[in-house]
């Protein structure tokens, strides 16, 4: 029998070895999305309601960006954009069932998405850390200029009194105590276009960024939540370009500050790198998207090393949040049925992902 508690501040407490808790005493049990649109409100609150709430998810990102009437910088709102009224809808409903609601707004990378900028460097171009690579007619990868997405410049002078505003904005508006800044698959930076930044040290810049982002957060009390696959060593791993690093950040793992809480996600096999999160000092959520049968093993796995690690590493293994990267609307329309979802070419489903990973929390916590 086992009788530890879980010790971490900033979660609510889970009951533990009782023998009927679904929850697998995993202290973060999270549902990452894009924010629904403005008409997609009503039912995605209905969906947080009656299903996120019976699976016991306890964490909900959603992934806002310019999707919000912004009043501190009304120029970068999205055309059609969440009000403050459906905000407090998402808040409220949250509240009801305990769901610790974390707004993200991509900062650093992903400033461009295929052959289109996204606002903030369409309205701030002075902030592009490669102004030189022109935005595509045609996107298609690989390019010879090597763009997935674009950055900002994080040496900018003025950039973070722009991102800073939107940030606290969002954050007031959903009344948390935390934010995700993204901050995965940043390909660009340090680069020698830059004036700023050519030369720099490639970890360096990624560390300072995040530790500008976190003491900025950190002054209203919030807590800093970012994607880890810029601290993996790609190429000693074997890890692909996009779930870690091949452009000499992974070092910035040392340079961060210890209560960022990283997102490790790993979508195509179920690589152990929770481990390594952890005896860095760091908290880590492990995130599958759409592979039932690797979300299964990274439960598994989650609970393994909470239940074998020391006493210094067990709380740092927080738990498990569902991935899905599909619009919110496409989202519920496949699980409501409306729409099949259409498979990739393993037949995987982020549908059936989400189901199996509760399914399997909810087993683990009654075998418990
Ligand atoms: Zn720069």
């Amino acid at each position: 029998m086992f009788a530890f508690a879980v010790c971490c501040n900033t979660f609510s407490q889970v009951s533990s070895g009782t023998g009927t808790d679904q929850s697998g005493n995993l202290p973060v049990r999270g549902f990452c999305i894009s924010a629904p649109q403005p008409r997609e409100v009503d039912e995605f609150v209905k969906f947080i309601d009656e299903e996120l709430a019976s699976r016991l998810v306890n964490t909900l990102i959603l992934r806002v960006d310019y999707n919000y009437q912004y009043e501190s910088h009304p120029e970068l709102r999205d055309s059609v954009s969440l009000s403050r009224a459906d905000v407090k809808k998402l808040v409220a409903i949250c509240r009801k069932h305990n769901i610790r609601i974390i707004p993200q707004v991509n900062l650093l990378g992903h400033q461009s998405w295929a052959g289109k900028t996204g606002n903030l460097l369409k309205v701030y171009p002075q902030f592009d850390e490669t102004p030189l690579v022109k935005m595509p007619e045609k996107y298609v990868w690989p390019n010879s200029d090597g763009l997935y997405c674009k950055s900002y410049c994080p040496l900018n002078p003025e950039v973070h009194r722009v991102v800073f505003d939107i940030v606290d904005e969002i954050c007031d508006a959903f009344e948390t105590d935390a934010f995700h800044a993204g901050m995965d698959e940043v390909f660009y930076i340090g680069e020698a276009q830059c004036p700023l930044c050519s030369g720099r040290d490639k970890a360096e810049l990624f560390a300072g960024e995040v530790r500008v982002i976190s003491d900025h957060l950190a002054q209203k009390g919030r807590k800093l939540w970012i994607w880890g696959d810029r601290l993996l060593d790609g190429k000693t791993t074997g890890m692909g370009e996009w779930e870690a690093s091949y452009n000499n950040t992974h070092r910035a793992v040392d340079m961060i500050p210890k209560d960022v809480i990283i997102c490790d996600w790993h979508y195509e096999r179920p690589d152990q790198t929770p481990v390594y999160f952890a005896m860095k000092g760091l908290s880590v959520i492990t995130c599958p998207w759409r592979n039932p049968s690797n979300a299964i093993i990274q439960v598994q796995d989650m609970l393994k090393f909470r239940r074998s690690a020391t006493p210094e590493m067990k709380d740092r293994y927080l738990g498990m949040m569902q991935t899905i990267w599909s619009g919110a609307g496409q989202f519920l329309d496949n699980f409501y049925g409306r729409k099949p979802e259409r498979p990739d070419n393993s037949g995987n489903s982020q549908v059936e992902c989400f189901k199996a990973l509760f399914g399997e929390i909810q087993k683990q916590g009654k075998s418990d």
